[in-house]
């Protein structure tokens, strides 16, 4: 028997509702790539720009004509609904479906059979308004998303971007961006508040699109945007854009961390208790938070303030046991943690000579490197591939399917990142390498120095270490690097290793 052949139908109305569908071209597209797929013969094209509510279309009427004319045994379109909703037309699509003069129909969106069970179904998507209005939400997003692939944002430029309708484009706005890059420059270093950053945007006068001044609330939005590094959110999801990042994503990074650290842990009062959200209850994994305790000394007739740090508890449903403590007990722990990793002077100068000798080194590796990150960016497309081929076939639900995809695009975009750093500075490791040893060299002198307890907290905030208080004792939990210096104690050990390069 000869393969049947197919008419592609697309259909846009005018109605308002309907507005946002997919565009023409765009189901056309759609449509070509699926019959690609498929291995549809098709033999010709029909476009309508008219409603399918009511029976009466000159191109879907001269479409069947054809088709009783035996010109094409199927139909392609985009969605059951593109071909009729109203009952005259669907009733004579599944009259031509019972007498096998239309073999078959094809959408992209809906699964149909030429069985009782099937036409059933088809009739439901021709007929009932419910099953419509569910679509319709569905098609628009479809609609968005063919604009959306391409990496178009919809939808409004964030500020520090302008929408130039023209064009269809968002620019970098020349006089707002630098502005928006400092928001997040200065946040990153950790000591600024939504407010504060909120007054800088007021005092450079900078407004929303609706003149309004940005208030906290929006700063928060703001910094959370993946938007400035070049990526967007639509629906839950994250896009790769077309428009220029305004910050790298390690930037962005930062202040995401910045942001999970400060919003939930650092009370406004907190410049009083330099300690506060450094560390974290050994029993129950709160917070500690640190209080003034005044006490009056009757015979000396004045009172002393003494400041306690304790675990918040706040933990739902369990509680903590655990006592408070003075700050100048912490402070004590503190330097301790601080001096195990302070650097000698000597060790700190055979560090360095030793570090210009691995950069000699490591200039000739960079280029296998360059080429393993490209394998790495690879497989990734490919996973991000399979995952969308495993959530369209049902495979993976939704919610795993944005999660691992996030995630994805994600893990893509720093390899992206690290790419273009090593193709552009062979050596970007040694900096933050060589400020890691200036930090330790500074250890001694911060752990000796009680009256800045502040520049304690921004070294451990540095080490990046994982402080835990259990007991009224302070344990400390090194990252890799911190460790490893802890557990060289002199330089000869420091020699038998291969080299002090990062892991790759
Ligand atoms: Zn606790």
């Amino acid at each position: 028997m000869k393969s049947p052949s197919y008419f592609l139908y697309a259909r846009k109305s005018t109605d308002d509702e309907e507005r946002q569908l997919l565009s023409i071209p765009a189901q056309i597209d759609e449509l070509r790539t699926f019959a690609q797929k498929e291995g549809l013969n098709i033999a010709d094209i029909f476009i309508e720009s008219k409603t399918a509510k009511v029976p009466g279309r000159d191109i879907f009427n001269q479409m069947m004509g054809k088709v009783e004319k035996g010109e094409a045994q199927g139909i392609l379109a985009w969605h059951p609904d593109r071909l009729a909703r109203n009952a005259v037309d669907a009733g004579r699509i599944v009259y031509l479906l019972d007498r096998n003069i239309l073999v078959d129909l094809k959408f992209p969106t809906f699964w149909f059979e030429n069985t009782p069970q099937g036409l059933f179904m088809l009739s439901i998507a021709f007929g009932q308004s419910k099953y419509y209005v569910d679509s319709l939400s569905e098609n628009t997003k479809r609609g968005l998303r063919q604009k959306v692939r391409k990496g178009e944002c919809p939808g409004q430029a964030p500020l520090g971007y302008v929408n130039d309708r023209l064009n269809k484009k968002i620019l970098l706005d020349p006089k707002v961006a630098p502005i928006v890059k400092e928001l997040f420059e200065t946040y990153a270093k950790g000591n600024s508040t939504f407010e504060s950053l909120s007054n800088m945007l007021k005092s450079k006068g900078i407004v929303s699109r609706g003149g309004k001044y940005i208030h906290n609330s929006r700063v928060t939005f703001i910094l959370s945007n993946p938007f400035y590094f070049g990526y967007f959110r639509f629906n839950k999801e994250i896009y790769q854009g077309i428009h220029e990042p305004l910050i790298t994503k390690k930037l962005y990074d930062e202040v995401q961390a910045v942001i999970k650290r400060r919003t939930h842990v650092f009370p406004l009062k907190s410049l009083d208790f330099p300690f506060t959200g450094l560390l974290r209850c050994g029993e129950c994994g709160m917070m500690i938070t640190a209080e003034h305790h005044f006490r009056r000394y009757e015979t000396v007739g004045h009172s002393q303030d003494f400041i306690y740090y304790r675990c918040t508890k706040k933990r739902r449903f369990a509680s903590c046991s655990q006592p408070f403590i003075r700050q100048e007990i912490l402070t004590a722990q503190l330097n301790h943690h601080i001096q195990k990793v302070s650097l000698s002077a000597s060790d700190h100068e055979w560090l360095i000579k030793r570090m210009a000798k691995d950069e000699h080194i490591q200039r000739s590796d960079t280029g296998e490197h360059v080429q393993g990150f490209k394998v790495d960016l690879l497989n990734r497309k490919d996973k991000l591939n399979n995952l969308l081929d495993s959530y369209l076939d049902n495979v993976v639900s939704r919610e795993d399917y944005l999660t691992k995809k996030n995630q994805l695009m994600g893990q893509k975009k720093t390899i992206e990142e690290k790419i273009s750093t090593l193709e552009r500075v062979p050596n970007k490791w040694l900096e933050p390498m060589r400020e890691f040893f200036d930090t330790a060299l500074t250890a001694d002198k911060i752990a000796g120095d009680n009256e800045n307890l502040i520049e304690k907290k921004e070294f451990l905030r540095k080490t990046g270490s994982n402080l835990t208080l259990k007991n009224r004792i302070v344990d400390c939990d090194l990252p890799e690097q911190w460790a490893a210096l802890r557990a060289a104690p002199t330089t000869r050990n420091r020699e038998a290793r291969a080299g002090i390069g990062p892991a790759q």
